[in-house]
């Protein structure tokens, strides 16, 4: 499942690929899923549409569009098109995954969008296990997409700790609530607590301040280094173009069962809390 650095990564090859170009044509598969709003409704919704940007929201992409061509007025003022009045947020799911490309590229079986763009080129929605998500807003209808959670990569300190007090769950078990922390999946759960030096199991709300902010930083940093590296690669993630990422090889525990520590060289662990596999260091983590 792709986490916040793989998409992030992709809303911002995504956006250097597409942002302001036309959405001139619209294609989307017959299957009931993926289509949060009713496929016929996406197709009307996105027909004309500027692309003015592509961003993330916690593990959401969300594409501000601009009116589409009916909206603006035969005087065509530039203003008026500049305004944002739709959405469109795409999922990822599991193994979802959005492409640029040309329309000539061979069409990859579970292709569910295909948006031709003004410029030539094709943004395409990918999803084998249609765990994926695509929604369409008219923003003159409905509020703009918000996500669950808090933004790991902003939050501050007060707020940080806030989500933890008097929380009994497994730290672990928390930061994979995205309804407190928006995007932090199973990696960067694990990466993150081991370079605060922070057990997994531990109360979440029996955490010193030291260790929220010591686990702040780190969620922060780790998930930063792997956008710089172009974010993770586990199983179906690619970027925009189609490259897979490379940041796995430089995990200090997750799926590293029973490999040295690369701090003091103990045995990595591997326990489940909250059903989910957890690797961590006895040694380095308290
Ligand atoms: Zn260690």
């Amino acid at each position: 499942m792709p986490e916040l650095p793989e998409v992030e990564t992709v809303a911002r090859g995504v956006d250097a690929r597409v942002r302001g170009d036309r959405i001139v044509d619209v294609w989307f598969s017959s299957y009931r899923q993926p289509f949060k709003t009713p496929a016929a409704a996406q197709a009307r919704g996105l027909q004309d549409r500027q692309i003015a940007s592509v961003h993330r929201t916690g593990k959401h992409i969300v594409m501000e569009l601009g009116s589409s061509g009916d909206d603006i007025g035969n005087d065509g003022s530039r203003e008026k098109a500049a305004e944002i009045t739709a959405q469109w947020i795409v999922h990822l799911g599991m193994t979802g995954r959005l492409l640029v490309t040309t329309p000539d590229a061979p069409v990859a079986k579970h292709t569910h969008a295909r948006l031709a763009l003004a410029s030539g080129r094709e943004l395409r929605f990918v999803d084998p296990r249609r765990f994926g998500r695509l929604e369409f807003r008219d923003l003159r209808k409905a509020l703009g997409f918000a996500g669950p959670g808090a933004e790991p990569l902003t939050i501050g300190a007060e707020a940080f700790a806030s989500l933890f007090h008097g929380r009994k769950l497994a730290i672990k078990a928390a930061l994979l609530n995205q309804t407190l922390l928006a995007g932090v999946g199973n990696i960067y759960a694990d990466e993150g607590l081991f370079r605060a030096g922070i057990r997994p199991r531990r109360r979440a709300g029996q955490l010193t301040r030291v260790e929220l902010e010591k686990l702040r930083g780190a969620l922060r940093k780790v998930m930063e280094h792997a956008i710089k590296l172009g974010g993770s690669s586990v199983s179906d993630y690619v970027d925009a173009d189609g490259v897979r990422g490379f940041f796995q090889l430089e995990h200090c525990v997750y799926q590293r069962t029973g490999e040295p520590c690369r701090t003091c060289g103990s045995a990595i662990k591997r326990i489940v809390v909250a059903g989910r596999s957890t690797h961590y260091c006895a040694h380095c983590q308290r």
